[in-house]
């Protein structure tokens, strides 16, 4: 492995070690293991910040924890359950349209390939992804606005989207560490990395290993 790429990864697991897990972590330790659940929460969760979202899957799992107990509730008490969480209208639908897609065309079971998950209408490439590497410990590379971000501040990659940031980090992370990436550098901007005036000042990775590309106002 790269010398910088190694180095990066050992600050980030010593200094993430006390902050706060994201939501995957937090839904695999309260509700198990569940392919399904981490594919709720995640759906749930896009463009909605993880303390947020936590919440409501708590409230939610508690009234419903299969495909089928999902597609029974009431749409408008869906939304109630959801209602805290932005665009809760959209979300509760395509949870309904989500699970019956999984009941009809999986026999209910989530499925573990990328081609599979993608066909699925409301799942991206970064909810395949984080399906994949979380539920089923498949190599994939989740890459939100957090990883995106970081990545291109760390000259890890020089990309404009994330979709351009999944394939240019997969070439300079080793396969072994994909799902670990994901996890420290979500961690990380949730944290320390911020999307505005990132808190440089604390941060051990400064100068040594990241060159702040493109960070104009920090903390
Ligand atoms: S030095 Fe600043 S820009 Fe670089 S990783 Fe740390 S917080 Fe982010």
């Amino acid at each position: 492995m790269n010398k910088k790429i190694s180095e990066l990864l050992q600050i980030l697991e010593r200094f993430t070690k006390d902050m706060p897990k994201p939501l995957t972590d937090i839904v695999i330790k309260e509700f198990g293991h569940s392919p399904f659940l981490i594919l709720i929460s995640c759906l749930l969760s896009l463009r909605a910040r993880d303390v947020v979202t936590i919440k409501i899957v708590r409230k939610l799992f508690k009234r419903a924890q299969t495909p089928q107990e999902i597609i029974k509730i009431p749409i408008l008490e869906l939304e109630e359950i959801i209602k805290p969480i932005g665009f809760y209208h959209t979300k509760a639908r395509v949870l309904q349209a989500v699970s019956k897609e999984i009941l009809e065309e999986f026999d209910g079971l989530v499925p573990d390939s990328e081609e599979k998950l993608l066909k699925i209408k409301g799942v991206g490439r970064k909810t395949a992804a984080l399906v994949l590497s979380q539920a089923f410990n498949k190599p994939a590379i989740c890459v939100d606005v957090h990883v995106h971000r970081i990545s291109n501040r760390l000259g890890l990659v020089k990309t404009k989207t994330p979709e351009q940031t999944e394939k240019a980090l997969k070439k300079v992370i080793p396969q072994e560490k994909w799902l670990e990436i994901n996890r420290l550098l979500v961690i990380w901007g949730q944290n320390i990395c911020t999307p505005i005036s990132p808190f440089c000042s604390k941060c051990p990775l400064k100068l040594k290993i990241c060159p702040q590309i493109g960070v104009k106002t920090t903390r």
